[in-house]
């Protein structure tokens, strides 16, 4: 078994990534800057954002947040999308989800410029991603894709099973996986809560995403030897063996499972590294004017 290692492959990644900005600056180029909106005090939302304006210093890029309160009207938070898309020194924005209820979640990627959508969320780059364009893809695909290239996981011919059909996660990675390019070329089964026999679909996966948010749902049981697993989910659980008093549990029983599997991911230190890394790539390849 070979262990998908989110945490170093994301370093890696920071550290091309700070390597390219530094050449930038010294060619006379400005920094990439992301600018990240955080709508409320969300405990989880304030964690990830945070953690994105860590890695944009960690890579020599500037970063700025907009801090709405929970009260916000959709107006106010569609003026400040606004100012973001005609301020010509901001390369990337992000508006971190979720959002109060009475703002529509759809509405405000829409208003978004797609040149600078660097979540990859706006039905344009989501309808330049099915086409197989240049655009930026949803940060946690683009990082699976990139675990899967770099321990060069054989793609082409496989049959590749997703669990969960989300619009940041199961869906776009169904599109990517079926499409013809490398990695991807599989053929692909997209499951979700609607779906009839299960078990049945997931023992006949050569690669298994999964990406439902069930802590340890998927059992040995329900795979085949030498499978690839690539586990998304993150549970918060209870544990008195940490200090915290918490512990982070994925959607695949890892020790059981990983007996039979070729490749696995861990949780934490697989997927979740490498959301951000490829968030910070979007931003960079956004500055360099690759896509747009
Ligand atoms: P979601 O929570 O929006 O949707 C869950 C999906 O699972 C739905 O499509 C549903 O149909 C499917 N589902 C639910 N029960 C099922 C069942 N019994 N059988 C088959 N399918 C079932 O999905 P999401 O936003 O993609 O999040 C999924 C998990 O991934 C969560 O734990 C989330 O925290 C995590 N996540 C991690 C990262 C990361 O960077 N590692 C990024 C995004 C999401």
């Amino acid at each position: 078994m070979i262990l998908l290692d989110g945490k170093k492959t994301a370093n890696d990644i920071k550290e091309e990534i700070a390597v390219e900005v530094a050449s930038l600056i010294s060619a006379g180029g400005k920094k990439p800057h992301l600018a990240a909106i955080l709508v409320g005090s969300d405990g989880a939302s304030e964690t990830y954002v945070n953690a994105k304006v860590k890695a944009c210093n960690k890579v020599g890029f500037q970063s700025t947040l907009v801090r709405l309160t929970n009260d916000v009207t959709e107006e106010e938070l569609l003026a400040e999308v606004e100012k973001i898309n005609n301020n010509s020194d901001i390369d990337g924005l992000i508006v971190q989800l979720p959002l109060p209820k009475h703002i529509d979640e759809m509405k405000v990627t829409e208003t978004i410029l797609p040149s600078k959508d660097v979540d990859g969320f706006h039905p344009a780059n989501i309808g330049r991603m099915a086409l197989n364009l240049p655009t930026f893809l949803p940060a946690t695909p683009a990082g699976i894709l990139e675990l899967l290239n770099r321990y060069k996981v054989e793609t082409s011919g496989k049959h590749c099973v997703v669990i969960g059909r989300s619009h940041i996660v199961g869906s776009p990675m169904s599109i990517l996986m079926a499409r013809n390019s490398n990695p991807g070329n599989c053929t692909v089964t997209l499951t979700h809560s609607r779906t009839k026999n299960l078990k049945e679909i997931t023992k006949t996966a050569d690669i298994l995403i999964v990406a439902l948010g069930k802590a340890e749902f998927v059992t040995a049981d329900m795979v085949k030897k030498e499978v690839c697993i690539i586990d998304v989910g993150i549970t918060r659980v209870k544990s008195d063996k940490t200090k915290s008093g918490w512990k982070l549990l994925g959607d695949v029983d890892f020790e059981k499972v990983q007996e039979k599997s070729s490749f696995i991911t861990p949780v934490p230190g697989g997927v979740g590294p490498m959301t951000i890394a490829m968030l910070l790539k979007n931003t960079l390849v956004s500055a360099k004017k690759y896509v747009y």
